[in-house]
């Protein structure tokens, strides 16, 4: 391609909404143009290097075993009403009406429609194991679209989904799947870790997660130095801390007025009490059910980790009116005493389980006690009691007795157990061998495209510009004329072209009649890897300069060489991302 034909629209200024490096390069290099919120428009640089992630991941899937299939954007919202997801995704989920007065969704996922096929076509254990996979676009309408593609309401995703008839099956196609994700971001490029992370609402058993660890990520990830445990945030599990003993004996409890005071904050300052020395009790509806979560004070209550102990409930806070039927009292004043006889289920984190004594809500408008002793005053068992893991992991916590260490990521793949879930709502069964009617078990697994090329981008770039690496760049490499007006250059510049042209190199060829300054510039913001540029100087001694985007040193080639070495360079970075078979 020549330069000079190509619409690369570069920029000097970015709007004010972008926040990250790799949303304002994009912008500048001309690989994007936002549309609306959340929505963009990929121009030709941009489109070329999702193309190229596109066929990695096409390819490495394919390797495994997987089929790559089409489905449909638009769903009829009856299957995700089977599910009970059309109340999970909530507004996330867009859907609209069609002429003929039926509800649809525009998928920001399609286990749904997945298992929807499979109840229709597979009803034998011989047909099994199956692994399906599309790379589509999805919509979710994000509460907060932003860093530009890494969170936007439009984008590429490929997801796979594998069905299975027993235990053993699944767990060896996620490990395929697993290895088949370390494969895939290494050839992008991408350095990454995987961590353990939770199923939430997706449901299942287990899940994994690719991050790629940098400033601007909004996920945290979670791990002990010595590298033996690392989770994301919603998983990350905390050793119990250990129990408090109080020096005195704790006096009995005592109620305290505290008018409109309800908050932790204005409670603390009101008794001047620590935070850590209050216990927070949180009523929330699951599925029918109301209960109640206890943490500490300073803590932050998980709800991942609640949603699982509750067995993948969907869980979200009580309305005023059930909280004060359950406490007696108005929001802000509900305490662990007797809550476990008006509630289905209590909840208790480790940490209040290890508190000598705490202050809390009276389950009494305006009261609040102090001196509340776990065990004493309120039950740690029972039959609707349970002590648990259930707050956000924070500095200073340990698992297994290690340090525990935060990291800030971008979620760029996820991998999951799904187990049952879809396959009985849907009725996605087969016989097994002795005739035996069973819900296929299934796995699903998916990457963010955009989010490939983004965070690349964000790990990958200096003050200048973007540093590609090679397998996801737009082009290998560029060729930069420096003087176009001088017929000797043009013609050797455009030879070297040629030459790598013709033996299948992906080369831009900058021909446009400006300055070498304004090229040069160009090139370090575009981020092509490798650069060769032909000038009047060095090509009186027969040399033309040979240089990498991400190495400041270039090196003066001979003319005749100059296509070979290019390609052999070429080759010396696409070896660095190649994977082993
Ligand atoms: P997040 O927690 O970041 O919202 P998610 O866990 O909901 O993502 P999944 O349902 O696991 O996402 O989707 C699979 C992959 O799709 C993610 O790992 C991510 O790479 C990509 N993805 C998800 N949401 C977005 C988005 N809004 N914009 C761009 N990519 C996304
Ligand atoms: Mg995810």
């Amino acid at each position: 391609m020549r330069y000079s034909r190509m619409f690369i629209p570069t920029v000097k200024e970015v709007p004010a909404d972008a926040e990250t490096a790799s949303h304002k390069l994009m912008i500048r290099a001309g690989l994007i143009r936002k549309l609306a919120s959340g929505t963009y428009i990929y121009l030709p640089l941009g489109w070329r290097s999702l193309l190229k992630i596109i066929a990695v991941v096409r390819e490495e899937m394919d390797k495994a075993g997987a089929q790559e299939i089409l489905m449909p954007a638009v769903q009829p919202i009856e299957l995700w009403q089977k599910t009970g997801r059309d109340v999970d995704y909530g507004p996330t989920m867009a859907r609209f009406t069609d002429r003929h007065g039926r509800e649809n969704v525009l998928a920001p996922t399609a286990e749904e429609v997945v298992t929807y096929l499979a109840a229709g076509e597979i009803n034998s254990y011989k047909q099994l194991p199956i692994n399906l996979y599309q790379i589509t676009t999805k919509f979710r309408d994000e509460f907060r679209p932003r860093f530009g593609p890494i969170r936007s309401r439009e984008f590429i995703m490929k997801d796979a989904y594998s069905f299975h008839d027993d235990d053993e099956s699944l767990d060896q196609t996620y490990k395929i799947m697993y290895d088949t994700y370390c494969k895939i971001f290494k050839r992008c490029g991408l350095n990454y870790v995987s961590v353990e992370a939770e199923s939430g609402q997706m449901g299942g058993s287990g899940s994994h997660q690719f991050t790629v660890p940098c400033q601007s990520g909004e996920d945290t990830i979670v791990y002990t130095e010595d590298g033996s445990y690392a989770a994301n945030l919603e998983r990350a599990n905390v050793d119990p801390l250990p129990k408090e003993k109080s020096n005195a004996e704790i006096p009995p409890v005592q109620e305290v007025h505290t008018p409109n005071i309800g908050s932790i904050e204005a409670v603390c300052a009101f008794l001047k009490t620590r935070q850590k020395d209050m216990i927070k009790t949180l009523v929330y509806a699951a599925d029918g059910e109301v209960i109640a979560a206890i943490v500490r004070g300073d803590h932050e209550l998980n709800l991942e980790k609640l949603t699982q102990i509750l067995g993948g409930k969907h869980i979200e806070l009580a309305d005023e009116l059930t909280i004060e039927k359950v406490t007696g009292a108005r929001v802000g004043f509900a305490g662990p005493m007797g809550i476990a006889d008006k509630v289905s289920k209590v909840i208790i984190d480790h940490a209040v389980a290890a508190m000598p004594a705490g202050v809390t809500g009276a389950n009494k408008t305006d009261y609040h006690v102090k001196n509340v002793v776990p065990c004493r005053d309120f039950p740690l068992e029972g039959e609707n009691v349970i002590v648990a893991d259930i707050r956000y992991a924070r500095q200073g916590d340990t698992h297994n007795g290690k340090i525990l260490l935060f990291k800030k990521g971008i979620e760029v793949g996820q991998v999951f157990k799904l187990g049952t879930k879809y396959s009985e709502k849907l009725g996605a069964k087969f016989l097994d061998e002795n005739g035996t009617e069973k819900p296929c078990l299934m796995g699903c697994y998916g990457i963010g495209i955009n989010r490939i090329l983004a965070s690349a981008i964000e790990i990958s770039h200096d003050k200048n510009g973007v540093i590609f690496p090679v397998t996801i760049a737009p082009f290998e490499v560029l060729v930069t004329c420096v003087n176009q007006d001088d017929e000797e250059v043009a013609k050797a510049a455009e030879n070297i072209y040629r030459q790598l042209l013709d033996r299948g190199v992906d080369v831009l060829l900058d021909d446009r009649p400006l300055r070498g300054g304004v090229k040069f510039k160009d090139a370090d913001l575009l981020g092509i890897p490798v650069r060769v540029t032909v000038g009047k100087k060095s090509l009186a001694k027969g040399n033309v300069e040979i240089k990498l985007r991400a190495e400041p040193k270039s090196k003066k080639i001979s003319i005749e060489n100059a296509a070979d070495e290019t390609i052999e360079l070429v080759n010396s970075l696409k070896q660095k991302l190649k994977t082993k078979n």
